[in-house]
């Protein structure tokens, strides 16, 4: 929603403000980044669990950078000359908050897939820096995913033991020897496109750009939905538009009153995650930002894919809303009285296992009490992980009509 919005105030100003000159014009549209090959060598490659493994790995590097044995402790998973860069990025973050992950790119073997996936993140430390980084993944032609795990451990990738640090990327558990990408994704490469001590101002009005794009649309579309409905047939479309109404409204009043806890159980660890990032920005530069009066009005099916764990529903969102930005209630972006009209690409995830009814209303998918989550994202009332997508469509991406590639 906002977010969005904001995602673009923050992206169009290296253009726009650096220059001293409104000079911005749209960007090329993006091209999609095709992974067929890759499903096609690995039919259990999916791209939420890899995003996912992404995510924590990330987070995780960082978060240990400075410290030696913990380090070691990830090599199955990041080549030496990552964990040399990592070394000296200097005091480890005590929080490092992923604002944007994304697949930017898919090289096919050669020796080995290559995913480039590009990072924005928030590293708290003292003063907190802003990181814009490229990661690229490496995995031996030939290997296959793995299941993905909750409960995410960094063990040896061919024994799944407990890996102890070794010169030789030797396994002290099985053996084998881990070089670079042999069993599993391994980061082989970081390149850091901005480290900066201050971001942008969230201050100003941004006009709206893509309103008037044209929906972009997988051409499968309405198969791919027809082979989820008949695998499971409550899924149809009008529940699911039900869901990501109620999702919608939840979103927003979880923005405006600055507590992601309302959608705890809606949208997936990564989205809520990021939602904090500019929550936590806003907080820092002293602003505070609101949507009200908002609406959806047409939902447009754009997108449905299939893979072996998840199933993926994208819709193009049209809404209107006032939004607005504030410093101590005075008003420094925005409007409080003008609504504004906005699109954006919304996906949702759900479990490829699942089968049941869509819950349209604020209970759990799995026992039907009013939602409420624990700590550690399952229901409170019957321990289901609510927050894995194993239940219920989950929100798990906003993307902006200008950044939708399809
Ligand atoms: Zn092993
Ligand atoms: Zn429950």
């Amino acid at each position: 929603v906002i977010v969005s919005i904001t995602i673009g105030v923050t992206r169009k100003s290296d253009e726009t403000w650096t220059s001293g000159a409104i000079d911005y014009s749209p960007p090329e549209p993006k091209k999609a980044v095709d992974l067929s090959p890759l499903l096609a060598a690995d039919p259990d490659f999916s791209r939420a669990v890899f995003e996912d493994f992404a995510y924590q790995l990330y987070a995780q590097a960082h978060r240990v950078r400075s410290d030696p044995d913990k380090l070691v402790a990830l090599q199955p998973y990041l080549s030496q000359r990552v964990m040399d860069h990592l070394s000296v990025r200097g005091q480890a973050p005590t929080q490092v908050v992923i604002g944007t992950l994304a697949i930017e790119r898919y090289n096919p073997p050669g020796d080995a897939h290559q995913i480039v996936v590009y990072v924005e993140a928030t590293h708290h430390t003292s003063p907190p820096v802003y990181a814009v980084e490229t990661w690229t993944f490496v995995r031996a032609a030939g290997t296959v995913s793995k299941p993905p795990v909750r409960a995410r451990t960094w063990p040896c990738p061919n024994c799944g033991a407990p890996w102890q640090a070794a010169a030789e990327r030797k396994c002290q558990h099985c053996g084998e020897d881990v070089q670079i990408g042999r069993f599993d994704w391994c980061v082989d490469w970081i390149a850091v496109r901005s480290e900066d001590k201050a971001k942008a101002s969230l201050t100003g009005t941004v006009e709206e750009v893509g309103n008037d794009f044209p929906t972009v649309k997988s051409p499968d579309w309405s198969e791919q939905l027809a082979a989820i409905a008949k695998d499971d047939p409550e899924v149809t479309f009008d529940a699911f538009l039900q869901r990501v109404r109620l999702i919608y409204r939840r979103l927003n009043d979880a923005w405006n009153a600055n507590d992601l806890g309302l959608v705890r159980g809606f949208v997936t660890t990564a989205l809520r995650t990021s939602l904090q990032y500019w929550l936590d920005e806003y907080q820092h530069q002293g602003l505070r930002n609101q949507l009200t009066d908002a609406e959806i009005g047409h939902i447009d099916p754009a997108k449905v894919t299939r893979d072996k764990y998840f199933d993926a529903i994208t819709v193009r969102i049209r809404a209107s809303g006032c939004d607005f930005t504030t410093e101590n209630d005075k008003l420094v972006g925005g409007s409080r009285t003008a609504k504004r009209d906005y699109t954006e690409y919304w996906t949702f995830i759900r479990s490829s296992s699942r089968r049941g009814k869509i819950t349209t209303e604020p209970a759990c998918p799995n026992c039907g009490a009013p939602i409420e989550i624990s700590d550690t994202g399952d229901c409170t009332h019957c321990n289901a992980a609510v927050e894995t997508g194993e239940f219920d469509w989950l929100l798990s991406k906003i993307e902006q009509d200008d950044n939708y590639a399809g």
